[in-house]
C-alpha cells in the first residue's frame, strides 16, 4: 500500500505556522492529520491537550526518550517537543497524510528518516513584523519574545534544508501556495 506524506512545516515561533495549519486541516480539497506533538512547555490559554500538544513534566519526557518513544525530539528555548512515533507511523503506513509543526533540529531528522517527507519553512517579512505578531498574540513575556527572536535568527539560516520556503505576507496568498505545493506533491506520491 502507497504511504503518507509526512508534511513538515517549520519557521520561526509567530510566523504563522499554527494559524495556517488550522486553515489546511479545515481544507477540504486536502485530507490532511495533524500530528500532536508532545512538550514540556506550559500551556497556552486557548491550547487544548491532545489537540495542540500532549503536555507533560520533563521527567516523563526523558523516560519516553528512553522507551525510544519518539519519531524525533528537540530541545527548544530550554523545553522538549517531539514526535511520538504512536502518533504517526500507523497512519502513515495505512496512506494517511501527515502535517507536523517542528523545529529545525526534528525537520533534518525526518528529512533523514522518511523518504516520503516534504519540508515547507515559512518565513516572515521582515524580523520587525515577526516581533509585532508574537506581541499581538501576546501569549509569550517579553523576556521569552527576546528568546525566540533570537531563535529565529539562528532558525533563518536552515533554510537550504527546506523543499520550498514561503514568505507568510498576506495570509490568504501564503496558504493559497502552500495548498498548490501540497496537492501537487500528492499527486506524485500516488
Ligand atoms: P506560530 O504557530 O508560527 O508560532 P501563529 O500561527 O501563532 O504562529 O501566529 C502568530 C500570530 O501572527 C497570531 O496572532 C496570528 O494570528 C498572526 N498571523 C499569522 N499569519 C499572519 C499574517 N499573514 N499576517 C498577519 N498576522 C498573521
Ligand atoms: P511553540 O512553543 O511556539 O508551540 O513551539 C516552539 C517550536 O517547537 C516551534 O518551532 C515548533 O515548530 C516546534 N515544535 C513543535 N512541536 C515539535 C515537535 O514535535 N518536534 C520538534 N522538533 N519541534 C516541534
Amino acid at each position: 500500500m502507497r504511504k503518507g506524506l509526512f508534511i513538515v512545516i517549520s519557521g520561526p515561533s509567530g510566523v504563522g505556522k499554527g494559524t495556517i495549519c488550522d486553515i489546511l486541516m479545515k481544507n477540504k480539497n486536502i485530507d490532511l492529520e495533524y500530528s500532536v506533538s508532545m512538550t514540556t512547555r506550559e500551556k497556552r490559554d486557548y491550547e487544548k491537550e491532545g489537540v495542540h500538544y500532549y503536555f507533560t513534566n520533563k521527567m516523563n519526557f526523558k523516560k519516553k526518550i528512553e522507551n525510544d518513544e519518539f519519531v524525533e525530539y528537540a530541545i527548544y528555548n530550554n523545553e522538549y517537543y517531539g514526535t511520538l512515533k504512536s502518533e504517526i507511523l500507523s497512519k502513515i503506513k495505512n496512506g494517511k497524510n501527515i502535517i507536523s509543526e517542528i523545529d529545525v533540529q526534528g525537520a533534518k531528522q525526518i528529512k533523514k528518516d522518511f523518504k516520503n517527507s516534504l519540508l515547507i519553512y515559512l518565513l516572515p517579512p521582515s524580523m520587525d513584523e515577526l516581533k509585532n505578531r508574537l506581541i499581538k498574540r501576546g501569549t509569550e513575556t517579553q523576556e521569552q519574545i527576546e528568546e525566540r527572536l533570537k531563535t529565529a535568527v539562528i532558525e533563518n539560516r536552515n533554510t537550504y534544508l527546506y523543499d520550498y520556503i514561503i514568505i507568510n505576507d498576506d495570509l490568504v496568498t501564503a496558504v493559497k501556495e502552500i495548498e498548490s505545493i501540497i496537492k501537487n506533491k500528492i499527486i506524485d506520491n500516488e
